[in-house]
């Protein structure tokens, strides 16, 4: 018998290899397709279903050594190229994700789980963007001219300054599994358009499409070693990787626990560190707000890609006068979605990615269960494998339950009522994170106050996860620091040097 969760067949050929036979996949490391040295691989599964679709090299400390020592290699040249250069081969790498867009949002399908849809019209279009926006910014970096007033220089003499920005050196991008090719692409955009080399190490769930794209970018003519690709697990190859010497800077997005083991491990060679870490973001609604607008922007601010989303908005804040309403609403939608297998066409939702996420995802809800509060939709687990867990929305919640303070990482929002706009500020700000927020009124001043009372990196009004190359994404409090997307975002691959004369 066929059910929602299984799966109909995929289109392209590349996914249709990995959909009838498991492939076997190598790293990319100076220009070569390898299997680790230690000979250990790892099992990658269609989380939908269990089934295996691939496996993977697991890299050893030894792999690490030759990836770190083909990205040094390759660092003068690279670093040398003429800006243009580096554009035009961002520019390809931007142009043949767009020609095998089918072929990558099906493979996410398989390997994450996503809803095709997702990919195909979001995350993988929002990497292309990132590709063409930084190779733009490679032919735009520039230092300054500078009028010191030093006076001490020789008689008769003048003092002429100027700043130079130089790549940083070899970076270690370390991603994770719920956006794997848009938050890829964010990391090594603008380190490739700095003049820098890559270590790339994706998440050990969801390594397929990053060995995808690592032939595109290959394809699209990066030199060998300007982009080596190290898969396997995280606490032995990404540690390697974090505390590795050759590498001078590390990109991480990734959990707030694995973010802390990182500025750890970066300590022997004080490497450069940018962190994108958790959240546990609220949406704010304001007893003005369009309420069709704000509840179903509030439902996908949740449930869009299952809640595996950094800014997943998980906590809303709704004003007591509308909070019936807005809760009706909501546990509406949820009830609405439709879970399924990501490649059949009437899915919404998919599965989290592996059934340890979708345990400990049930683990939030029994224990917000366990404490009083009401699972007013959904909190069921679904699927043969395990894998689902049905859109959740609680109530009925106090300030110090986990549900309402840990990132969950699942389909699970809280919703607490509030009586005026000093508390809701302070129960938005009662949060370890500050990644991300969503305000939805329709009063300008209420919108501009709260922007700049959360602490938050973003906040959306009355919207919700909007995603272009030229916004910064990051975090204050413990998301993180530095800037993913943006101009923001170039300046963590370069240096400042400043040189000062007297002519
Ligand atoms: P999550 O908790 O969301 O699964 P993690 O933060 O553990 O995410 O993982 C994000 C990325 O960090 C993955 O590529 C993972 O392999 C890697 N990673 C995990 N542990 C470490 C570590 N100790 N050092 C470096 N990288 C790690």
């Amino acid at each position: 018998m066929t059910t929602i969760l299984d799966a109909v067949r995929p289109v392209t050929a590349g996914a249709q290899a990995l959909f009838d036979t498991p492939a076997v996949l190598g790293m990319l490391i100076d220009g070569a397709w390898q299997q680790s040295s230690g000979g250990n691989t790892l099992e990658t599964r269609d989380p939908a279903t269990g089934r295996t679709i691939a496996t993977i090299a697991d890299a050893s400390p030894a792999d690490v050594d030759d990836a770190v020592a083909a990205a040094r290699r390759a660092f003068p040249a690279w670093s040398q190229t003429v800006p243009a250069a580096r554009a035009a081969i961002l520019n390809r790498i931007a142009d043949l994700i767009d020609a095998h867009i089918d072929e990558l949002a099906e493979l996410e399908t398989l390997d994450q789980g996503k809803p095709l849809h997702v990919g195909r019209w979001a995350e993988i279009p929002g990497a292309v963007a990132q590709f063409r926006f930084f190779a733009g910014q490679a032919m735009a970096i520039e230092g300054r001219t500078v009028t010191p007033s030093i006076t001490y220089q020789p008689a008769g003499k003048q003092i002429a300054a100027w700043t130079l920005r130089e790549p940083v050196g070899v970076v270690a991008a370390i991603v994770p599994w719920n956006s794997p090719l848009v938050l890829t692409a964010m990391k090594l955009a603008p380190a490739l358009a700095a003049g820098c080399t890559v270590v790339l190490k994706p998440a050990e769930d969801t390594s397929v499409t990053a060995l995808r794209l690592g032939e595109l970018m290959m394809q699209a003519g990066l030199p060998a070693g300007v982009l080596n690709i190290v898969t396997g697990r995280g606490a032995v190859s990404g540690a390697a990787l974090a505390a590795h010497p050759g590498v001078d800077k590390i990109a991480f997005t990734g959990s707030t626990q694995t973010g802390r083991a990182i500025v750890d491990a970066s300590r022997g060679n004080l490497k450069r560190i940018t962190l994108e870490l958790g959240g546990k973001s609220p949406v704010v609604i304001l007893p003005d707000a369009d309420l069709d607008l704000a509840i179903a922007g509030a439902a996908n601010a949740i449930f869009f890609n299952a809640g595996q989303v950094c800014v997943a908005g998980s906590r809303a804040y709704v004003h007591a006068s509308i909070y019936d309403r807005v809760m009706a609403g909501l546990s509406d939608h949820a009830q609405a979605l439709q879970l399924g297998h990501g490649l059949n066409p009437g899915t919404q939702m998919g599965p989290l990615v592996s059934v340890q996420q979708a345990t400990r995802v049930e683990g939030f809800i029994a224990a917000a269960r366990s404490s009083g509060a009401d699972i007013v939709a959904g909190g069921e687990r679904r699927g043969a494998f395990g894998t689902f867990i049905s859109p959740t929305v609680i109530g009925n919640v106090t300030p110090n339950m986990d549900v309402v303070r840990e990132e969950i990482f699942g389909p699970v929002l809280v919703v607490q009522p509030y009586e005026d706009i000093e508390a809701v500020v302070e129960a938005a700000n009662d949060s370890p994170y500050g990644l991300a927020a969503s305000v939805w009124t329709q009063s300008l001043s209420s919108a501009h106050r709260l922007s700049r009372q959360i602490q938050a990196g973003t906040v959306w009004i009355n919207c919700h996860a909007m995603y272009d190359p030229s916004l910064p994404i990051g975090g204050v409090k413990q998301s993180g620091y530095g800037r993913d997307s943006g101009l923001a975002a170039l300046d963590n691959y370069l240096e400042w040097k400043t040189v000062c004369a007297v002519v």
